[in-house]
């Protein structure tokens, strides 16, 4: 049709992050990326809506050019007509995927750490899963149609009985391979008895990916985690690391992640702490921070200041800009769509003998168990899939609804929505990575190619305002 116009509107679900001459959209109902410069048509339609946080439409010839075609197909502009709007339906993807099946074994409640605010209690249960835990398992996966399955192992201290670990993931991924069901698996541990031989044999059994926590710098993780007899552990975990890292036929994957437990923290100390074992060289290991809660079971004389979530943001930013000047590896955890054993259908969490539950923090509250695995699989697969928070939809919380991250972050934590604190444009269940969009947009541009390191100094001032991820 001759000089007609069609009219396009930027998406609820933009997020913008604007250079001198570019400017990079995120479209969280696709989660994509894309960038757009100055002198496209789109720019200024973009730079309005970022600018009054309500889209209007702007005309376009209808014989659409291939900019604006793309920014339709991928979602960053809507077509009059056909307004695409963010659904429940959408934000439920993988919630009821019945192909794959994921399980967290909690291998002994046990450990050799003391730490002061573990939610586990400092009076541990030292049993150890057994053999019938493992005939439940594949007995379990036989019964359905899962066509992957995945393993977390954890405790407790996982490798205080490694060589149980590794025969089960053996037996399980034999089992696994002789019915061409995708297996893997990995491990969260405290790292100090991670010693090379342990990692060989891990790797050999099929566990691909480790996650070890520290506290902090050494300083305050030698503080709040110890041995029991309250002995420092920082330089032992991050000499087993070391050692892992010049391993050349070690191809484990591994991440450290920082937890942070007070605001007295600072960057520098960490970045200081961990380069002390030459970490800009590693390449099998990457670096994050994750705030902490004290929970149950937490010692009276440990009494941190604790860390609010625009505190924790500051810092991470911190660390990244040192990170990133002395090649610290790091990374910024993703975005999960709310989706966690609690959440979605095919996930569950075991405890030693055999209890199941939905939720990680609640393996030491006997009477949340929903079954155990001795149960028929009839009975498990119902109840993994009808209890706990398997109904809980953000989108139906007033505080998630009108939020621009709905589509990626999902309201994050369904635990944590029993109990909301509300902050001005953040709530207590947030993750702090809303706090730190611009960080996690430039890395994500960064690692896709769609900007170089030297264009991420163009947005050096560019920012994102809480304001403006609430959808008016
Ligand atoms: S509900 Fe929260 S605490 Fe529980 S498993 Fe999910 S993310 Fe973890
Ligand atoms: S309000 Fe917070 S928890 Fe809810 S969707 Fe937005 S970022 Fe996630």
């Amino acid at each position: 049709m001759e000089n007609s116009k069609i009219a396009l509107s930027p998406s609820h679900y933009n997020i913008y992050l604007f250079s001198n001459h570019k400017l990079i959209v995120w479209n969280t109902v696709n989660d994509k990326l894309v960038i757009v410069s100055r002198d496209s048509d789109l720019y200024q339609l973009y730079a309005s809506h970022a600018c009054s946080n309500t889209p209007k439409f702007g005309l376009f010839e209808a014989k659409l050019g291939s900019e604006e075609a793309v920014h339709i197909l991928c979602g960053f502009l809507d077509i009059k007509d056909n307004k695409v709007t963010f659904t429940r339906k959408s934000s439920a993807m993988s919630k009821h995927d019945k192909n794959e099946l994921e399980i967290v074994i909690a291998t002994t409640l046990g450990c050799n750490f003391g730490c002061a605010y573990c939610c586990q209690g400092l009076e541990k249960d030292f049993k150890y899963f057994d053999s019938s835990l493992v005939d439940d398992i594949i007995r379990i996966v036989d019964c359905s149609e899962v066509r992957k399955l995945h393993i977390t192992w954890y405790g407790g201290e996982p490798l205080l009985y490694h060589k149980i670990i590794e025969d089960a993931s053996i037996r399980i991924r034999d089992y696994c391979t002789s019915y061409d069901i995708l297996y893997s698996s990995d491990l969260l541990t405290n790292g100090y008895l991670l010693t090379n031989a342990t990692a060989a044999k891990l790797q050999k059994a099929g566990i691909g990916f480790i996650q070890i926590s520290l506290d902090g710098s050494k300083q305050s993780h030698n503080n709040s985690r110890y041995l029991k007899n309250g002995s420092p552990t920082f330089d032992t975990i991050m000499r087993n690391i070391q050692l892992i890292e010049a391993d050349i036929s070690l191809n484990i994957k591994i991440s450290v992640r920082i937890n942070i437990i007070s605001s007295d923290l600072k960057a520098d100390a960490i970045i200081r702490d961990l380069l002390h074992y030459e970490v800009d060289r590693w390449n099998k290991t990457r670096f994050y921070l994750a705030p902490i809660e004290a929970r149950v079971g937490t010692d009276q004389s440990f009494n941190p200041k604790g860390i609010s979530t625009p505190e924790f943001a500051e810092l991470y930013q911190d660390f990244i800009k040192l990170a990133k000047v002395q090649s610290v590896p790091y990374f910024i955890p993703g975005f999960y769509r709310g989706l966690c054993t609690a959440t979605k259908d095919y996930s569950m969490v075991i405890d030693p003998n055999g209890n199941i539950f939905k939720c990680w923090d609640e393996i030491v509250q006997k009477e949340k168990a929903i079954a155990t695995t001795n149960c028929n699989s009839d009975k498990i697969f119902s109840k993994i899939t009808t209890s706990l928070w398997n109904d809980f939809d953000a989108s139906e919380t007033n505080y998630c609804m009108n939020c621009k991250l709905l589509p990626v972050c999902g309201g994050h934590c369904g635990k944590k929505h029993e109990d909301i604190v509300a902050h001005l444009g953040y709530h207590s269940a947030c993750p702090p990575i809303k706090l730190m969009l611009k960080e996690y947009i430039l890395d994500r541009s960064l690692a896709s190619g769609l900007i170089s390191d030297h264009d991420e100094c163009d947005y050096l001032s560019s920012n994102i305002s809480l304001e403006f991820l609430q959808i008016i």
